[in-house]
């Protein structure tokens, strides 16, 4: 080691020469260490990567413990132009004090690093260089005691003299401790020496003023650092802001998508309801437009006044009945149309309609150019939607017409009622004088019939001629014996006093029996009878009076049956015992046919034809009482067939024991 100028060394310098051993209360420098040496650097100068606390108090954040209120004094970079001021200052130092190495050390735990050092002859140290902290290294025990230290010759001293720089033959350190502005260690600024050196008190201020200039450097540093913290802070702060301001613009501009899309549906549904409106109003008109052409087409006068009487609404028809135009009518009263008796009723009339709250119905009297009318009116109440009556309407029907129609009809009916009284009187006169005069004419025509059988009787003693007047006169008898008889039927049929006296009786027998009495009538006729009756038809009936239908038949055929043949069939069928009288006569027309079964109804002129359109009526009521029926198959010209059908087996609670008296029929005056 190259000896120092020692003839600059002036006594009283802070320095503290580690020739001796450290006082009380200074720090033991550390064991010395094997030399590590400084490596080769690994990191860039003045930026290590990271802060640790160290035992030489170096204290500063860890990457990510959240950011003090000062800048990290590690981290910082030194500037360039500052670094090349170290540069100078440190090459002038080796050169003023001759040493090979002025040195500014930086802790970058757990290294301490050559952070400037001086191009300078026989200087071992290149910046950058490292070495771990507890080397033992000079500049570790200023670090820790944060005092300068002074070793004239470590190779005298004991504490230094395994020193690792003293194998680079570095043997004299003068160090000073340098400072961050905020108490943190820097690191050192230190120079060594080859020889033996006692660094004077000029070198030790120079060095002093070197460490301060420094000092002030890093103060430039921090201060510049924390401006430029507090900016990134402020940037950061700001960037936050803005990132917070983005987030709150993107949320309302997000409220405010969802306010327009809102604000489309809104106005969407409202165009929706104004095109509902639209269509309702159209509707409305629509329907308004029909109801008026319905109530003008109307014959009859409507009318829609609001409660106080006022018009709201006529229709075609009052205005040209009552010669006022609508418009001019609206909002006027009955009293200014109508004379006051008329405005006054019909006022009345609304507001009993009114005050029943449904709707009433009325004649109305209006006197008109042709005369007064009679008007059906109808008035109604109209409610609005809450059901309040606002309105009432009235519909007038002009019914003058049907009135006098009305009237006329019920003198009709007057008439027709008088009509049927005289009807029924003169009925019931008839069928009492049909009644009296049968039973008054039946006594003398019994006598007479038993009169001309006697006659009869007699025969063989008569002359020929008076023989053959008697023959007539017997069968004129019988004819007439048979119409009263039918006369007094009807009476006892209208008494209810047709009696049914029962027997065993065979149908096809009393048939022929029948047919055989009227010989004579059928040789006149010039009909024959075929027959189709094979078996007796036997059944519990009245023999006479079924004599009497059989009768009926045969004689209408022989009559109406225009000389052709007679086909008569008796047959069972079943419960049913059938006889049928067919001709192939007049026959019966079609709108006739209902009728002939009736009293006093026939299908034929009175001219052409005798009787008294009984027969049929009466055999009817036989038939009916036996519990049969009769009914006609007949084509206009082509025949007639009557056919019979009467139970073969009745029932003996249906046993009929009299017949009982017909209720109306044709005969009786039309109702
Ligand atoms: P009447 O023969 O005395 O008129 P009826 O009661 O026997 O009375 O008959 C009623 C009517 O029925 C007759 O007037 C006639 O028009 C019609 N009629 C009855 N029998 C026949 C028949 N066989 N052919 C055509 N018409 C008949």
């Amino acid at each position: 080691m190259r000896t120092g100028p020692d003839d600059h060394t002036e006594p009283g310098a802070p320095v503290v020469d580690h020739a001796r051993h450290p006082g009380p209360g200074e720090p033991a420098p550390s064991e010395p260490a094997a030399r590590t040496g400084l490596g080769p650097h690994k990191a860039a100068s003045g930026c290590p990567p990271e802060q640790r606390t160290d035992d030489l108090g170096t204290k500063s954040p860890r990457p990510g413990s959240g950011r003090t209120a000062q800048p990290s004094t590690v981290a910082t970079d030194i500037p360039t132009d500052i670094a090349r001021k170290w540069q100078e200052m440190t090459d002038l130092l080796a050169e003023i004090l001759r040493v090979p190495a002025a040195l500014i050390m930086r802790i970058e735990p757990p290294d301490i690093v050559v952070c400037v050092s001086s191009e300078s002859k026989g200087n071992p140290f290149a910046p950058n260089e490292r070495a771990r902290l507890g080397s033992g290294l000079y500049c570790e025990s200023v670090l820790k005691s944060r005092t300068p230290l002074l070793i004239p010759n470590a190779l005298k001293d004991e504490q230094w003299k395994s020193n690792p720089d003293i194998e680079l033959g570095l043997i004299s350190y003068l160090g000073f401790p340098i400072s961050w502005p905020t108490g943190d260690i820097f690191g050192t600024i230190c120079v060594l020496d080859d020889r033996a050196n006692h660094y004077s008190k000029a070198y030790q201020a120079l060095m002093e003023q070197c460490r301060d200039v420094i000092e002030m450097d890093l103060k430039s540093i921090f201060a510049l650092d924390a401006r430029l913290t507090e900016e990134a802070r402020a940037k950061e702060r700001l960037e936050q802001q803005v990132a917070e301001r983005t987030a709150d613009l993107r949320h309302a501009n997000a409220q405010l998508r969802q306010k327009i899309a809102e604000h489309e549906r809104t106005e969407a549904a409202l165009r929706k309801v104004a095109e509902e409106c639209r269509c309702a109003e159209e509707a409305l008109r629509t329907s308004q437009e029909l109801l008026r052409a319905i109530i003008d087409s109307s014959t009859a006068i409507v009318a829609v006044k609001d409660i106080e009487g006022r018009y709201l609404l006529v229709n075609r028809r009052f205005e040209e009945l009552f010669g006022v135009a609508r418009e001019a009518i609206v909002g006027k009263r009955d009293d200014d149309v109508f004379s006051r008796e008329h405005a006054e009723a019909l006022r009345a009339f609304d507001r009993r309609a009114l005050l029943a709250g449904t709707a009433l119905k009325d004649e109305e009297v209006m006197p008109e150019d042709d005369g007064v009318h009679t008007y059906l009116t109808i008035k109604f109440p109209l409610r609005d939607a809450a059901g309040v009556p606002y309105a009432v309407g009235g519909i007038s029907t002009d019914i003058t017409e049907r009135k006098k129609i009305e009237a006329e009809r019920a003198l009709v009916l007057e008439h027709e009622q008088r009509a049927r009284t005289a009807a029924e009187a003169a009925v019931r006169m008839r069928d009492d004088f049909l009644s009296i005069a049968s039973h008054e004419l039946y006594t003398p025509i019994a006598g007479l019939k038993l009169a001309v059988q006697g006659l009869m009787r007699e025969a063989t003693t008569l002359p020929a001629g008076a023989t053959k007047l008697a023959r007539m006169a017997e069968r004129q008898c019988q004819r007439l014996v048979r119409l009263i008889e039918d006369l007094l039927d009807v009476a006892r049929i209208q008494a209810g006093k047709l009696d049914l006296r029962l027997g065993d009786v065979d149908l096809r027998a009393l048939s022929r029996e029948v047919v055989e009495h009227f010989d004579v009538e059928l040789k006149q006729a010039g009909s024959t009878v075929s027959w189709r009756a094979d078996a007796p038809v036997v059944g519990m009936w009245d023999r006479a009076r079924l004599e009497q239908v059989v009768t009926n038949l045969v004689l209408n055929a022989i009559k109406y049956g225009r000389g052709k043949p007679i086909e008569i069939s008796v047959a069972a069928e079943g419960e049913v015992a059938r006889l049928v009288v067919a001709d192939r006569g007049i026959g019966i027309d079609a709108s006739c046919a209902p009728y002939i079964f009736e009293r006093f109804e026939r299908g034929v002129s009175a001219q052409h034809y005798g009787g008294l359109g009984l027969g049929l009526y009466i055999s009817r009521q036989i038939v009916d009482g036996h519990g049969g029926s009769i009914r006609v198959e007949s084509e206009l010209g082509a025949g007639a067939a009557f056919i019979v059908e009467l139970p073969l087996r009745r029932r003996r609670d249906a046993l009929p024991t009299e017949v009982s008296a017909p209720t109306g029929g044709p005969d009786e005056p039309a109702g």
